[in-house]
């Protein structure tokens, strides 16, 4: 039963992080749907994307700051929280960490037994990509292991798909 295996995916991250590139590469990948030109989310969607016998269901529900506070609403029955950061926009990556840093401060919203995947997008528009990543990394590791949170870590270019070849194993759970 398909509904038994359903895995909520929320994909979150600051706007133009690269959120609605990610999805479409799922899809399209995966359900054999055209690729299509990306425009800034607004608002929300849900897709649902049959993997491997699950049922992924894919919330996008937009990263503008005045939707922010609404972001709250969706934490229930989360099974995956996927944060997307780009870490080719050096002036925001402070702020997209700190975001998710609120985020995981309040988990008891988020429910203990969600998953954690972070993505490093844009990883072709850095200059040292090695270097920036392990930074990245680093400093992820020191909040995570303040709050005792296991997270996935993927350098990806979303538009080119490279690094993203795992993520839907991930997001049902058969990474390893
Ligand atoms: P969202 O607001 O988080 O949904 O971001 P979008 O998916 O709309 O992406 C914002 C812009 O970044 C679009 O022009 C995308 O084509 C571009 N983009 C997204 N991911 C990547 C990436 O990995 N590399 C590059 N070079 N551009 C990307």
């Amino acid at each position: 039963k398909l509904k038994d295996r359903e895995v909520r995916c929320l994909v979150l991250g600051l706007d133009n992080s690269g959120k609605s590139t990610v999805v479409d590469w799922a899809l399209s990948t995966h359900k054999n749907k055209p690729r299509q030109p990306v425009t800034p989310t607004v608002g929300f969607q849900i897709h649902t994307l049959p993997y491997q016998g699950h049922n992924i269901q894919i919330w996008d529900i937009g990263g503008q700051s005045t939707l922010r506070p609404y972001w709250d609403n969706y934490f229930d029955k989360t099974d995956v929280l996927l944060w997307i950061i780009d870490i080719a926009a050096a002036a925001r990556v402070g702020e997209s960490v700190s975001e998710l840093e609120v985020i995981l401060q309040n988990r008891d919203r988020l429910g203990y037994s969600c998953r954690i995947i972070v993505l490093l997008n844009k990883k072709d528009l850095v200059n040292k990509p090695t270097e920036a990543i392990d930074a990245m990394k680093r400093r992820l590791d020191e909040i995570l292991k303040l709050e005792n949170i296991p997270i996935e870590i993927k350098a990806t270019d979303a538009l080119s798909g490279d690094g993203l070849e795992e993520l839907l194993p991930s997001i049902i759970g058969h990474n390893k």
